[in-house]
């Protein structure tokens, strides 16, 4: 306990919620206590990440136990694998179900920087993830199997909305928000009623979800506060509530 508690000092780690898992010691850890493949603890090596950051060490624990998330870092550290790791450790194979994984990320960009993230590190994994570029590629795309679907909200909403629609997410397992403090904003063409969609397309009960952001944003703690399930709140440095 009280090696748990300095822990969570010296990285700034501060959380709220019932029943928080630990926070990682280390990298090894993902394969003592979750049982996380040599493969993919390879590919955080090869990355040259040695010890996992303050979000890295509380967040993924939770993701881990499959648990609804909100978490907030500031940026630069580390939080696009914070949510790669454990949804490559609970997606463990390709499967022919459609799109089990969705990020949404404010722009196509970042899309496509966390796209890399995820093949870099889930090398060895058979997992395939795509960004779709544009909707005449995407009907393909669907169909193709891929495991993992990396997108901007606005166009995966025009796709929803055609009928029949481009593309099903109704297999997905893990719904990641990046940058939701930036999605929330005002002026990004009504994202809360974008996510509102998505979020009602992810239709699988087996669905969890995560938010994440660089600042404190009360539009977001308060949807999530809503809209998912016994969540965990995460934040790193200082909460300006
Ligand atoms: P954020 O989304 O929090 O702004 P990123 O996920 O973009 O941060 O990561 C910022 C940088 O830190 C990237 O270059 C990434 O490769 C690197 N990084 C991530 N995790 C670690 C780690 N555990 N050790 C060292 N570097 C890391
Ligand atoms: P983002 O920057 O979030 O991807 P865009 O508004 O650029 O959003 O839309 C991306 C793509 O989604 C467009 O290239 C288009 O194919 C499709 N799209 C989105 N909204 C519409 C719309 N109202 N009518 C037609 N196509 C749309
Ligand atoms: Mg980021």
């Amino acid at each position: 306990e009280e090696e748990i508690r300095h822990l969570r000092n010296k990285h700034h780690i501060h959380t709220s919620g019932s029943d928080i898992p630990n926070p990682l010691r280390d990298f090894d850890e993902l394969k003592i206590i979750y049982g996380v493949k040599d493969v993919v603890l390879h590919n955080i090596e090869e990355q040259g990440y040695k010890e996992p950051t303050g979000i890295q060490r509380q967040a993924i624990p939770v993701m881990m136990q499959g648990r609804d998330l909100m978490a907030c870092a500031p940026t630069g550290c580390g939080k696009t694998a914070a949510f790669i790791i454990p949804i490559l450790h609970h997606l463990k194979a390709p499967q022919s179900d459609g799109f089990r994984a969705l990020i949404l990320a404010p722009t196509r960009e970042l899309a496509k920087q966390t796209l890399r993230e995820f093949r870099k590190l889930s090398k060895g994994l058979g997992l395939r993830s795509c960004y779709i570029e544009k909707e005449s590629t995407a009907l393909k795309k669907s169909k193709e199997n891929f495991d993992i679907l990396v997108t901007t909200p606005n166009r995966l909403v025009y796709m929803l909305q055609q009928s029949p629609p481009i593309l099903s997410i109704n297999n997905v397992e893990w719904l990641v928000v990046d940058e939701s403090d930036k999605l929330f904003e005002a002026g990004k063409r009504g994202f809360r009623d974008q996510l509102g969609a998505i979020y009602k397309a992810c239709s699988s009960p087996k669905i969890h979800r995560a938010m994440f952001s660089a600042t404190f944003a009360q539009d977001v703690e308060e949807w999530c506060k809503l809209n998912l399930d016994n969540v965990v709140q995460v934040y790193i440095g200082a909460k300006n509530t």
